[in-house]
């Protein structure tokens, strides 16, 4: 686990890096594109940094979607939607 204690939201907000999305409590949906299955599911956050850094800026990335593969049909490739924060306000 990446430790983002010392990173700080600043305003105007632009969600735009990894750590971002983790500190806003967003997420990221990883989209099967084989029409056939359609298979969805959360993007681990902390594994996405580990691999290409807290600073990632994932807007207008292709690499992220690039880097999928499904869990059920083995297709690589997907779409990446971002997830709003759904859970309790703190
Ligand atoms: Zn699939």
């Amino acid at each position: 686990m990446i430790d983002l204690s010392h990173y700080v939201i600043t305003y105007p907000l632009s969600v735009d890096t990894l750590w971002k999305l983790k500190k806003l409590g967003m997420g990221m949906i990883g989209y099967c594109v084989n029409r056939n299955c359609d298979h969805f599911g959360e993007i681990d956050l902390d594994r996405l940094m580990e691999k290409l850094g807290p600073e990632f800026r994932f807007v207008g990335d292709k690499t992220i979607a690039r880097s999928l593969k499904c869990p059920v049909c083995g297709h690589k490739g997907g779409d990446v939607k971002l997830r709003a924060n759904t859970g309790p306000s703190k």
